[in-house]
């Protein structure tokens, strides 16, 4: 099943050009020996091969410009193409971060919009663009958390409460920070287990560490209250904001009484995830910790008037924890989001957050009555199934995944959330329509049938792809990211 294909140093052929320069029209000139270069070992094909070569395996890729694409966690809903005609505008594809901020004077009016308007959608009082993705984000935030404390002269607080369920880019940031993790429970209905939280909650608690809604797709029931105890005791509480996807206009995690909270942009706003890369973390605090963010963040340095627009610059803030990103973050991001929020408008943010959550409903009802749901309530934007039968039990959530790329879609998030068994986490976006939510359902339902009667079928999935099972650990510790001709791959290995 699994073919091999060729790389383009297999595919060159001694002496075969792929290029042609135009007769000299200047002067031959000497290089100096050092910086001469022979014997590079470039592939040698023509413009087609190569043409055909990079096509055909673009063609093997999957996306969610190609499928559906139910990932959980990760909101892989569409990214409507006007982002990416905004970004190549040349005003701002062709800006350098090294300009005078004179002349950046666009660039700078956009970022401080879209500061404005994240703020304004999670309720906070500052937003900081600068953090890469959302991990990025949460570290940032964590280094912030600390700060605050160390600055108010309670340096001893040292533990950050996260919840079982969580995400865990959470309990890696923190520990990257320096403070400790204390795992709390879940209790029967998904939520943060009470009495564990005010068992762990005193006056050595830096924060807690809270997605809402969480990572089995569930509100909080007790947002109010867990965010209560954790100030009471002097802490302060961060949000993983990855699954803002379901509250847009609807809440903000500000007025909840999240003190911090980080926006992914390629997953709520629509940016492409980009293959690992760029996205986009921005951070947004309360008044409380306006000052720690990390700079620079984009003000007004001299108002407007009638006339004449503001004048922008960058500040770093009073008590900084420094830069956290090299110039102004992923500014193509930052064009991208903005013009995503700027064509939506305010009404269109709710409407993202109720369809999401429409669509999630959807599913859920439909297959509850066919997959075991752990903890089974109205759910958010997605929602966990286990990918495990009574009369099967040779088949798992794996199975289940590998077979639903024959009908051409790609897999739920698999084996997460840690705390459900056999974890199929499903998330399918407000940017997709009914007949293919049904064409998921039907995909869904028969390939819990055939588990029962063909589980062989499900194990040896998928049987229609390019390549079968993957070795994916293999693929993930020996990752090769570059193609180089076989003696010189060998010799280095
Ligand atoms: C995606 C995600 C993160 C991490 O965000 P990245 O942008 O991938 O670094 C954190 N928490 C949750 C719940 C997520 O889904």
């Amino acid at each position: 099943m699994n073919r091999v294909e060729p790389n383009v140093y297999e595919l060159s052929t001694p002496g075969r050009p792929s290029h042609r320069f135009p007769d000299l029209d200047v002067p031959f000139a000497e290089l100096p020996d050092k910086m001469l270069r022979d014997h590079l070992e470039l592939p040698e094909l023509s413009e087609l091969e190569v043409t055909r070569h990079f096509v055909r395996l673009s063609q093997l890729n999957f996306g969610i410009d190609t499928a559906f694409y139910p990932l959980g966690s990760c909101t892989m809903k569409y990214n409507p193409k006007v982002n990416e005609d905004a970004a190549r505008l040349p005003g701002f594809a062709h800006t350098h971060p090294l300009q005078d901020t004179k002349v950046l004077q666009g660039n700078l009016a956009l970022m401080y919009t879209l500061q404005e308007w994240l703020a304004e959608i999670g309720g906070f009082a500052g937003v900081s663009l600068q953090p890469a993705a959302g991990a990025h984000g949460e570290l940032t935030g964590i280094l912030i958390l600390r700060a605050y404390h160390q600055d108010r002269g309670d340096p001893d607080r040292k533990k950050i409460l996260v919840p079982d369920s969580a995400h865990g880019t959470n309990p890696a940031t923190t520990t990257m920070s320096g403070l400790s993790v204390i795992e709390l429970p879940s209790d029967k209905r998904g939520n943060v287990d009470l009495e564990a939280l005010r068992t762990e909650c005193d006056d050595t608690v830096a924060g807690l560490m809270l997605t809402n809604p969480n990572t089995l797709g569930l509100f909080e029931e007790h947002v109010e209250e867990v965010i209560k105890l954790v100030h009471d005791c002097g802490g302060l509480v961060y949000g993983d904001g990855a699954n803002m996807n379901a509250l847009l206009g609807v809440i903000r995690p500000g007025d909840l009484g999240f003190d911090v909270l980080h926006y992914n942009l390629h997953k709520t706003f629509s940016t492409p995830h980009g293959g690992g890369g760029p996205g986009s973390g921005p951070l947004g605090v309360s008044e409380a910790l306006l000052d720690y963010l990390p700079g620079p963040i984009v003000d007004t340095v001299e108002p407007g008037d009638d006339d004449l627009p503001p004048l922008y610059g960058l500040v770093m803030p009073k008590k900084t924890i420094g830069r956290v990103k090299a110039f102004h973050g992923h500014f193509g991001m930052h064009v991208r989001a903005f013009t995503y929020i700027r064509s939506y408008g305010k009404s269109g943010m709710r409407d993202i957050a109720d369809h999401a959550v429409l669509n999630a409903n959807y599913l859920l009802a439909a297959l509850r009555d066919t997959y075991h749901v752990p903890f089974d309530r109205t759910c958010m934007h997605e929602f966990v199934l286990e990918g495990r039968f009574e009369k099967a039990p040779g088949v798992h959530a794996l199975d289940v995944s590998k077979r639903l790329m024959d009908w051409g879609f790609h897999p739920p998030t698999n084996y997460f959330p840690l705390i459900v068994q056999e974890a199929l986490m499903i998330e399918p976006t407000e940017t997709e329509s009914k007949a293919t939510l049904d064409a998921f359902i039907e995909a869904m339902k028969s390939i819990a049938q055939e588990a029962e009667d063909h589980p062989e079928q499900l194990q040896t999935a998928p049987h229609t792809t390019a390549f079968g099972r993957l070795d994916e650990v293999q693929a993930a510790k020996e990752l090769v990211l570059c193609c180089r001709p076989a003696e010189l791959s060998t010799a280095e290995t």
